[in-house]
C-alpha cells in the first residue's frame, strides 16, 4: 500500500526528544526536587510494559470491533434497498456479484495464495489473469503488496509487523487506535522497514514485474468493465453511470473493507484453535465475507497451505476454487498440511 505523509518513526522520535528536553530544564531549573526522588522507582517495569503492549481481549474489545466493521456494511444494504428499483435493480447486483468474485478472488487465490505462499503451480496464463484481478481490487501494486504480507509473517504482532493492532494499549481508546491502524491507518503511514528483501522471486519474473508496473491501467479496467456492461446492457449513459457505481466504486468498497477485516478483526476477535506467535484468530463472519480469508488462525499455523478452512464447517471459497483448478489441471502442486501436523500444532 502506498504510504503517504511522513515518517511515524520520525514522528516518535521528535515527540521523545522534546520530552527529554523538558526533561533536561525541569532537571536544571529545579534540582532540589529532582534529587529527591530516586530514578530507579520511575522506570515502568516489563511485566507493566508487558499490561500496556499486549491488552487481553476485552469484552470493549469485541464490541467496539463489531460495531465498527459490522456497522458500515448495515448502512450499505439499507442504501440498496432505499434505491432499488430506480438506482439499482438486478443489472447492478449481478455487476456488483460479478466483480466482487472477480477482484477478491484475484486478492485471495492470486495476490495471497499464489504469490505470496507460493501454496500452488499454476500456468503462466493463469498467474497473469490473477495478477490482472487482483490488481483491480485497487490494494496496491503486486509487488508491494506481496512484500508487505510477507512482512507481516516474518514480523506478526511484533514491532516490524505493517499493520499489527496490538501496540496501541488497553482500554476503549486503545482498541479504537488499534483497529483503525490495522484496517487502514497504516496504509498512510511511511514503512519503517525495507521491504526490498521480502521479494526476490518476483524482482526475477519479467511477467510478474510487467503486471505489477502496470497497476494503475488494470484498476482503470475494474472502472471500466461494470461502467461499459451497464451501458450496453441498459442502453443508456446512465447505466453506464450506474454500472460503474456499483460495480467499481461500491464493489471495491466491499472489498477493502472485507480485506482489511482479515488484518484487524482477525488479529484482535475470534477463535484460536492452534497455538501460533501471534494473535491471528478465526472468525466466522470474515471466513465467508473474504472467501475463506478469515480462518486467519489457521493460517498463520500453515501459511504455506492453499487450504484455510480446514474443518468441514470452516467454508473456504477461495480453496473450493483451487480444488476446482486442480481437478480441471490448471493448478497442481497444491499444498495442505498433513492430518498429523494438524492435530501437532492444535492448541492445548
Ligand atoms: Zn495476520
Ligand atoms: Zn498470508
Amino acid at each position: 500500500m502506498p504510504p503517504a505523509g511522513g515518517s511515524q518513526e520520525s514522528t516518535i522520535t521528535t515527540a521523545m526528544t522534546d520530552v527529554l528536553t523538558d526533561a533536561k530544564t525541569v532537571a536544571k531549573t529545579d534540582a532540589k526536587t529532582v534529587a529527591k526522588t530516586d530514578a530507579k522507582t520511575d522506570v515502568m517495569t516489563d511485566a507493566e510494559c508487558r499490561a500496556v503492549l499486549n491488552p487481553p481481549d476485552t469484552l470493549a474489545n469485541r464490541v467496539t470491533t463489531f460495531i465498527g466493521v459490522v456497522g458500515p456494511f448495515i448502512g450499505l444494504l439499507a442504501a440498496m434497498y432505499a434505491l432499488w428499483g430506480w438506482a439499482f435493480s438486478p443489472v447492478y447486483l449481478v455487476l456488483l456479484i460479478v466483480m466482487y468474485l472477480a477482484s477478491g478472488l484475484g486478492i485471495t487465490i492470486g495476490y495471497h495464495r499464489l504469490f505470496t505462499h507460493r501454496a500452488f503451480k499454476t500456468s503462466r496464463t493463469v498467474e497473469f489473469v490473477l495478477g490482472v484481478l487482483g490488481s483491480m481490487a485497487v490494494e496496491g501494486p503486486l509487488l508491494r503488496w506481496v512484500a508487505t504480507h510477507r512482512c507481516h509473517h516474518r514480523h506478526s504482532d511484533e514491532r516490524d509487523d505493517p499493520h499489527s493492532p496490538n501496540h496501541f494499549g488497553g482500554g476503549v481508546f486503545g482498541v479504537i487506535s488499534g483497529w483503525w491502524h490495522a484496517h487502514m491507518g497504516w496504509i498512510f503511514i511511511a514503512k519503517t522497514i525495507d521491504l526490498t528483501p521480502f521479494v526476490p522471486d518476483l524482482r526475477a519474473d519479467k511477467l510478474l514485474r510487467t503486471v505489477s508496473r502496470l497497476f494503475p491501467v488494470w484498476v482503470l479496467l475494474g472502472f471500466l468493465i461494470p461502467a461499459v456492461l451497464g451501458g450496453v446492457i441498459t442502453l443508456s449513459w446512465t447505466g453506464a453511470l450506474l454500472g460503474f457505481l456499483w460495480g467499481g466504486v461500491v464493489r471495491v468498497f466491499i472489498v477493502h473493507h472485507a480485506t482489511w477485516s482479515i488484518n484487524s478483526v482477525c488479529h484482535l476477535w475470534g477463535q484460536r484453535p492452534f497455538e501460533s506467535r501471534d494473535e491471528s484468530r478465526n472468525n466466522f463472519l470474515c471466513g465467508v465475507l473474504a472467501f475463506g480469508e478469515g480462518w486467519h488462525n489457521n493460517h498463520h499455523a500453515f501459511p504455506s497451505s492453499a487450504r484455510h478452512g480446514l474443518r468441514w464447517w470452516e467454508f473456504d471459497m477461495s480453496y473450493t476454487v483451487i480444488r476446482g483448478m486442480e481437478l480441471v489441471g490448471i493448478a497442481w502442486r497444491v499444498r495442505r498440511p498433513t492430518l498429523a501436523r494438524i492435530a501437532a500444532r492444535r492448541a492445548r
